[in-house]
């Protein structure tokens, strides 16, 4: 059977899925947990879901009739589209281009939540094509597999299905039992295309998130959900999958926020009242943690703070897409040692807002000044370590702001007369309080 996750695992899932928790958090086990379940069911928009939905009286999903050659068969109202999910999200990290989705590969890419979102057009593909039944397996090692019978497609909306399954998942000692249920379904629902349409490759760590997502929603099956069972089924659990996709703007900023104690990771705490940039959840851990935070705390006292009204691009370059690359250990892989090459792509929209990951605590980032050839036209491109936030304080915008800045960083405080680091605080979507006047007296590592 597949081991539990390990909280590198559940770490890594919520990092996918865009909640940025260091590797090295110190977040409780339980709120790790609790943040884990509650960003699998943002990612398939379970809010969206009727309150008191009831799959006992949800409206089958719609069939068609399809001929072909004198022969007519029926066929769900296509699915493969009707489960593709897709935000603002994608749009920010991708650009406004879709991946081409009708002909698309189901081999895993090694991100539990791509692959994840994969298999479920994967098995909307088999369920077009007439196909009742699918096996995930991980082919890398063929020892873990999950079987999935389809009991009921239901409509809740013209464009979200949901698929209620039969599943069980198994390893190599229950292999016997795996073969036989395959066997049965090929001689009662024999794929009509291609046999290996119903074989979804699916790694060790998507099949975890599966597995976890199914237990969650199966408190949506009513207890006395009638499923007819064949023989081989009698230990099959029934739940329902639902489509995913990214998680949206409002479920990112609140699974990032309030990331407890900055010692030992338990909420409801308070601020440092020298700075307001820490948080703590009692006076213990305060004086712990005194030792590092005093010179930071204290550097920041009587400090200049102006408020920068932002822009998503720099002049010209709005709806264009950037590419930062950075190096930070937190996002890197699990084994990757030292600091590993982080790469990420904005889409420059001021519709476009960044989720807000620091929850009103202070931040660092990194200024850099762009002079322009054209007079008036110049820029200074802001962006923190994590590439969470980058926006552009802009010359023809604020004028007054824009030149303060730019006379900082030409001062004794910055560097080469181009740059400098500052904390900042996230005041509104397109705004940030800047700390001007102090260099951070935090090693700045970017
Ligand atoms: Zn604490
Ligand atoms: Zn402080």
């Amino acid at each position: 059977m597949l081991e539990p996750f390990t909280r590198e695992e559940k770490i890594r899932i919520l990092n996918t899925l865009g909640v940025d928790i260091p590797a090295d958090s110190k977040l409780l086990d339980s709120i790790l947990e609790k943040r884990l379940c509650a960003a699998l069911d943002a990612a398939q928009y379970k809010d969206r879901l009727p309150a008191s939905m009831n799959i006992k009286t949800l409206r089958p999903w719609p069939m068609i009739e399809s001929g072909q050659g004198g022969t007519t068969s029926t066929r769900p109202r296509p699915l493969a589209k009707a489960v593709q999910r897709r935000t603002l999200a994608d749009a920010r990290q991708a650009g406004p281009s879709l991946p081409a989705a009708e002909n698309e590969e189901t081999m895993a890419i090694g991100n539990p939540f791509e692959d994840f979102r994969r298999t479920i057009r994967a098995i909307a593909r088999v369920l077009d094509k007439g196909g009742r039944w699918c096996l995930l397996r991980d082919d890398s090692e063929d020892r873990n597999k999950i079987m999935f019978r389809f009991i009921a497609i239901l409509e809740v909306t013209k464009n979200l299905p949901l698929f209620v399954v039969l599943y069980q998942a198994a390893d190599q000692e229950t292999q016997g039992s795996t073969e036989d249920w395959v066997l049965e379904q090929l001689k009662t629902d024999p794929p009509s295309s291609s046999p290996a349409l119903s074989n979804i490759s699916s790694s060790p760590l998507e099949q975890k998130m599966i597995l976890k997502v199914l237990k969650q929603n199966s408190s949506l099956v009513p207890t006395d959900y009638e499923v007819d069972r064949q023989p081989l089924e009698a230990h099959f659990k029934v739940s329902m999958l639902i489509p995913v996709g990214p998680l949206e703007y409002e479920a990112v900023s609140k699974l990032n926020n309030n990331m407890g104690c900055s010692v030992c990771g338990k909420s409801g705490g308070y601020r440092c009242k020298g700075c307001q940039s820490v948080s703590y959840c009692s006076a213990e851990c305060q004086r712990t943690d005194w030792a590092d935070h005093k010179a930071a705390c204290r550097s920041l006292k009587d400090a200049t703070w102006r408020t920068a009204r932002l822009s998503a691009a720099s002049p010209g370059k709005e709806n264009t897409t950037l590419t930062l690359v950075n190096r930070h250990t937190s996002m890197s892989l699990p084994g990757a040692q030292g600091s590993a090459p982080m790469t990420k792509q904005f889409f420059l929209s001021d519709g476009l807002v960044h989720p807000d990951v620091y929850g009103g605590d202070m931040f660092l980032a990194k200024m850099q000044l762009q002079t322009a050839a054209q007079r008036g036209r110049g820029h200074i491109m802001l962006y923190d370590r994590r590439m969470t936030f980058v926006a552009f304080l802009r010359e023809d915008k604020d004028r007054e702001v824009f030149r303060e800045f730019v006379e900082e960083m030409q001062g004794p405080r910055g560097y080469m007369g181009v740059r400098m680091h500052r904390w900042v605080k996230r005041t509104g979507n397109w705004e940030l309080s800047v700390c001007l006047d102090r260099e951070p007296a935090t090693d700045v590592k970017w």
